[in-house]
């Protein structure tokens, strides 16, 4: 079974989304959310705002060394 791919969730992927890789349906929910959000704000723009912060939906690399 796929797990999320949030850091520090250890849930069961239940949805694929675009971009934001296999989300649990609690990080899932965030990701459309935010989603939506953008692109109420940004109709016309297929780029993301400045603010938007990619970790917050995909996936982030930590070096543990
Ligand atoms: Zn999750």
């Amino acid at each position: 079974m796929l797990e999320c791919m949030r850091n520090d969730c250890d849930r069961p992927a239940t949805e694929k989304t675009p971009g934001g890789g296999d989300l649990c349906s609690k990080h899932a929910d965030a990701f459309w959310a935010q989603r939506e959000k953008t692109n109420r704000d940004y109709p016309d723009s297929d780029i993301a705002p400045a603010w938007f912060d990619p970790t917050y939906a995909g996936e982030r690399w930590e070096e543990d060394e």
